[in-house]
């Protein structure tokens, strides 16, 4: 019989009320004084752990807390400082820690790129031959923080060497053994002080381990773990993996640590195999990541403890420790919040809080606690477990038939892309290299004091919608008299671009409350798909027919795409998101209709997200593209061939997913240009993608205005071995973050180097 902990792997760090954030930003503009700034920082983080130590979690995490983000924190704990930042030893000043996240007039910020298969950015640790150094040992301060303060025997936590050097750039790969040495000293180090203080777990995030690694990285991490444990032989290592399966199961689980931490959630069914097949060895425990950290739904106690039965068959003896799949950074902070404003659906939702009391309740179940709560516990969850499986949102029978005969059905064009291309160049007769833009125009302050005065009600429907109407039809003024050749309606009426589709569908719910950090203080509130999704009325068609209205050039119409709104809310997760996309599709596709009915010619569907959904193993790339594609295509496909699709991809690697972009079988592909020099478009060329192309010829993240010559020379790489007939020119992306003047000036040079191209042509 096993001995049962529970134990938690992250706690979010914002703040139920976005305390965190509010923090930060006021010591950003100057507001808050260090001190104050500090203390105010240290009350929540105290704050964070003592809802997890009332709640009853037998391991609670110290250290996951950040001032930023815990990849910075490491890079900066070992003094790596790129040279821009004028470091010159010791602990890195908290303006220099910020500097990098942040940037200022002469340091360039640190690359910021997403955590795995999260929403969450980390910092990119740069090496560039500098040198680490134990600057400070902050897992150590955070352990004795929670013991003197709060008398917690915390588990201190810390990204491991081969995560964290993996994660790094500015080396090359030949130079990793040497590293691994440099940085060997500081983690023993590390481990040495915080055994002699007292601790007894430690857990290492080694999330690397999930991805496909090589057998010289494993022999690699094998020689790391066992000098770590020589190092500190007293202390117990929980070698913690997240976000599937890991890669190398016997490997991984010889390593000389005391603990291994699996994902039972993601990844579930390889990482059962691999134990059923190989056993889990008798000396250490299992960390059973039960209870899912990236998802918002109350979960299947009874199936969780089924799961944790089996599991613990399979595993001889030792300690099963019972925790979240992955650190709770990833949901909102608590339900509680949200009591408000979604008393119907409330009971259904678990963010981190409610989360905690899921796996302390599943551990004293299988460690045979049968008190009157935990019986009642356990019978409330299998209530409302039935209760929303049964629910008619999740059983709407119009959309389950409609998906069961469209997923199977016809979703191809009626003819190719030649022959659509003449058709449509027939009806359009627009000149080479047609000029256009994303979709979205400046969302001016005047553009969000609206909105918020109709959503206050203080202005009604018709003020807003007039207001709008204003809008748009200053911006179709503006880009003919720019002389642009397809025209948009502008977006004014969206605050965001999911969210928009996401308030008119059916299915849809949004939190209150519900934040996770993106990065830095940025959080999102991601909508929840909590039933199937319908179709209720048109949600475009009003505002695209009417810039339609005032001008004689086609205006393009405007929508989310399915994948891209799936990859960017939370999801239901008792169908496979596969079919959660096809009901988004289903939807969308009846937009398009309506929009191709009310005489909309072009539509372009934004999937600037498609790339993102990929699984963080390329063995499950195809099955994941393969229905993202479809969805895509079921979407789009029902329109006439006169009909021009377009979709918009931002940046967005294509080299290695290009087969799956052709077969989206767009018209006309919208992607980034200028930042890459046109390095992106070698991927189009090589693989001879041969339908409609625009080329994003500047960067609006920026607000400079950029030159003419400077376009003209995008244009002319991008286009140095291949024919301008398939070519468009645009920005790379939507213009809502820019400014007013700023934006019609760039337009006005675009429109220009187009101009100065086709002369050529
Ligand atoms: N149509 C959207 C816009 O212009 C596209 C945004 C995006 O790609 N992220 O804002
Ligand atoms: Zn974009």
């Amino acid at each position: 019989m096993s001995r049962i902990v529970s134990s938690n792997i992250g706690y979010p760090r914002i703040g139920a009320q976005r305390e965190w954030k509010k923090l930060l930003e006021s010591f950003w503009a100057g507001k808050l004084p260090e001190e104050q700034f500090l203390s105010g920082l240290e009350t929540l983080r105290l704050a964070h752990l003592k809802v997890q130590q009332e709640k009853g979690v037998g391991l609670i995490p110290v250290g996951d807390f950040s001032l930023y983000d815990h990849m910075l924190d490491t890079a900066t704990m070992f003094g790596l400082v790129p040279k821009r930042f004028a470091y010159d030893g010791g602990p890195v000043p908290l303006a220099t820690y910020y500097a990098m996240a942040r940037g200022t007039q002469g340091a360039p910020a640190c690359e910021m790129t997403k955590w795995f298969n999260t929403n969450y950015h980390y910092i990119v640790p740069e090496l560039n031959g500098l040198t680490p150094a134990l600057t400070v040992n902050k897992p150590l301060e955070a352990y004795r923080e929670a013991k003197r303060k709060l008398g917690i025997d915390g588990k201190p936590v810390l990204i491991g060497p081969y995560t964290f050097l993996k994660l790094s750039k500015g080396y090359a790969p030949e130079q990793l053994d040497a590293l691994i040495e440099l940085f060997l000293p500081l983690y023993k180090q590390m481990l040495t002080e915080l055994e002699q203080e007292g601790a007894t777990w430690v857990q290492i995030d080694e999330p690397i381990l999930v991805t496909s690694l090589s057998e010289t990285d494993m022999e690699r991490i094998a020689d790391i773990y066992s000098q770590l444990h020589a190092a500190a032989p007293g202390l117990k290592l929980m070698l913690q993996t997240y976000f599937d399966s890991v890669e190398h199961y016997e490997r991984t689980v010889a390593l000389p640590v005391q603990g291994i931490g699996l994902d039972f959630v993601h990844g579930a069914e390889r990482n059962i195999a691999a134990l059923r097949t190989h056993r889990f060895p008798a000396d250490k425990a299992l960390g059973v990541g039960l209870i899912d950290g990236r998802n918002v739904w109350l979960a299947d106690l009874e199936a969780k403890l089924q799961l944790l039965d089996e599991v613990s068959a399979l595993v001889a003896s030792g300690t099963l420790i019972v925790q979240p799949s992955c650190s709770l950074l990833h949901v909102p902070v608590t339900t509680r919040t949200e009591e408000q404003a979604n008393a119907e659906l409330l009971p259904f939702l678990a963010f981190a809080d409610e989360k905690l009391d899921e796996v302390v309740l599943l551990s004293k179940v299988a460690a045979g606690e049968r008190t009157d709560a935990v019986r009642s516990g356990l019978e409330a969850s299998a209530r409302l477990v039935r209760e929303l499986n049964d629910s008619p949102f999740r059983n709407r029978v119009t959309v389950r038939t409609a998906t069961r005969h469209i997923a199977g059905g016809p979703s191809a064009r009626q003819s190719s892309y030649s022959v659509r291309h003449i058709l449509q160049q027939n009806k359009f007769q627009l000149p080479l290299l047609p000029t256009t833009t994303i979709g979205s125009f400046p969302q001016t302050p005047e553009v969000r004091q609206a909105r918020k005065r109709w959503r206050t009600g203080e202005w009604n429907e018709a003020q807003y919608r007039a207001f709008i109407q204003e809008q748009i039809q200053a911006w179709i003024k503006i880009q003919e008299e720019l002389g642009l050749d397809v025209l948009v309606h502008g977006e004014f009426e969206r605050t965001d671009m999911v969210e928009f589709f996401g308030e008119k569908l059916d299915g849809f719910l949004f939190t209150r409350n519900g934040w996770v950090q993106s990065y830095g203080s940025r959080c999102v509130k991601p909508p929840v798909i909590y039933g199937d999704v319908e179709f209720v009325q048109p949600m475009t068609v009003e505002e695209t027919v009417y810039a339609q209205s005032l001008t004689s050039k086609p205006v393009k119409g405007m929508l989310t795409g399915p994948v891209t709104i799936l990859n960017w809310s939370f999801v239901r997760d008792d169908i496979s998101r596969e079919q959660v996309s096809y009901q988004i599709a289903l939807a969308l596709r009846q937009e398009v209709e309506a929009l191709e009915s009310a005489g909309i010619g072009m539509i372009q569907i934004d999937e600037p997200a498609l790339r993102e959904g990929l699984p963080l193993k390329q063995q499950d790339w195809q099955h994941y593209l393969d229905w993202s594609v479809h969805a895509f295509r079921l979407t789009s496909a029902a329109v006439k061939d006169t009909t021009q699709i377009h979709t918009h991809m931002c940046y967005c690697e294509f080299h290695d997913i290009i087969d799956a972009i052709r077969a989206l079988d767009a018209d006309v592909i919208s992607i980034e240009t200028s930042r890459s020099h046109g390095e992106l478009m070698q991927s189009f060329d090589e693989h001879t993608y041969d339908q409609g192309i625009g080329l994003g010829v500047y960067d609006i993240h920026s607000p400079r205005v950029p030159a003419v010559d400077e376009m003209v020379r995008t244009i002319e790489r991008a286009l140095s071995v291949l024919e301008p007939e398939l070519f468009w020119i645009n920005p790379d992306c939507g213009l809502k973050t820019r400014g007013v003047d700023e934006t019609v000036a760039s337009l006005r040079n675009m429109v220009a180097a187009a101009e100065q191209f086709r002369a050529r042509c």
